[in-house]
Formats: C-alpha cells, sequence, structure tokens
C-alpha cells in the first residue's frame, strides 16, 4: 500500500494527525513505536523504508525474549512525520483512540544475503527483514517474518539472539511511559490531546 492510502482513510481538517510531508534524508533510517489504544490496544511497530514508514500492529507489543513470537498485522505506509505522532485522534476518524510514541530511534538493516545486506525493500517483499534497533527502550536484533500471504498476511516479531536479549525484562508492562513527553496513554484526555 501507498502514502496515499494513508491521506484516503483521514480527513485532516478533522483528525491531529500530520498531513504527508518530506523529511531530509541522508540520515540513518528511523523506527518507532506508538502504542494505539483504538477499540483494541496495539502497538503500531513503523521502520522507515524508501521515504515511508512500513507499518505493522503487534497486539501484545515487542517482547525482548528471543522465545516469545508476537504477532505483527501490516497496516498501510504512513508519512514519516507520523514518528512524532501524539494525541487523541477522533472518533470515527480511521483507528481513533490515543497515541503516545512508546519508544523511537534509528534502525540498520541486518538482513544478509550471499554475505552481503540485502536491500530493505527486497527483504521486506521477500517477508523476511532483520533490523537492529537503537531505541530508548528497545536496542539489538529484531526479525519480522511473513507468516501468510495475501488477504491473511501476517508477520512474527521476534527479538534476536544478542547481548540485548533478555528473558526478564518486559518494557511493555513496565515501561509504558511515552519516549517523547513522558506522559502514559491513560494520561491524554479523552476527546482533547491533554
Ligand atoms: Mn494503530
Amino acid at each position: 500500500m501507498s502514502g496515499s492510502d494513508y491521506e484516503k482513510k483521514r480527513d485532516f481538517s478533522r483528525t491531529p494527525e500530520p498531513k504527508p510531508g518530506r523529511r531530509k534524508g541522508g540520515k540513518r533510517p528511523i523506527f518507532v513505536i506508538q502504542k494505539h489504544d483504538a477499540s483494541t490496544l496495539h502497538y503500531d511497530f513503523r521502520l522507515e523504508v524508501d521515504g515511508v514508514l512500513k507499518s505493522w500492529a503487534v497486539p501484545k507489543g515487542p517482547s525482548t525474549d528471543p522465545r516469545v513470537k508476537r504477532l505483527a498485522v501490516p497496516t498501510e505506509d504512513h508519512p514519516l512525520d507520523y514518528a512524532d505522532f501524539e494525541g487523541v485522534i477522533p472518533e470515527g476518524q480511521y483507528g481513533g483512540g490515543r497515541v503516545i510514541v512508546w519508544d523511537k530511534g534509528t534502525f540498520e538493516n541486518i538482513t544478509e544475503k550471499d554475505g552481503a545486506i540485502k536491500p530493505a525493500a527486497a527483504a521486506l517483499a521477500d517477508g523476511h527483514f532483520m533490523v537492529r534497533l537503537d531505541g530508548e527502550k528497545l536496542h539489538g536484533g529484531y526479525a519480522l517474518q511473513r507468516t501468510g500471504k495475501g488477504k491473511d498476511e501476517r508477520w512474527l516479531l521476534v527479538k534476536m539472539r544478542d547481548d540485548e536479549a533478555d528473558a526478564r525484562r518486559n518494557p511493555v508492562s513496565t515501561e509504558p511511559r511515552s519516549v517523547l513527553s513522558g506522559r502514559t496513554i491513560e494520561d491524554l484526555a479523552d476527546g482533547g490531546d491533554g
């Protein structure tokens, strides 16, 4: 899906979410994880690839335990400016609900093929993308693996076994605050960007 799907699903006179814009290139690509209490709570995991944020909804959020596989349902590409969005999406607008920036940072594509780094777009097309996150809460390797195709497309998000793996951490429950504002999702009032 393209960024225009994002625009088609939203009325920018009604939602505080950003219109698509442009970010200066040349830097390490960014990742963001937004905690979103839409009809069901989930964590939107987004990776900058070729000028957009490739996106997955992860119902249980990411784990730091390599034995835990987390379902990741692909959603539409989002504009890069969305990475800093935090606030309340009015009901009736696509998604709806409160959003905080739960984690943010940069990432490195570590997907290898024949001893070289495989471009991100090709890795995503082939359903296997490995990244090294450098966030405030999450660090180290994560693997995204596609498990179904077409309408049933599903991915799994799994922590890779490295020095940053830690089965005892559970940041989704112990570190609930926004890395941008320090607020919890409960701090955002319903119906206002409080
Ligand atoms: Mn969402």
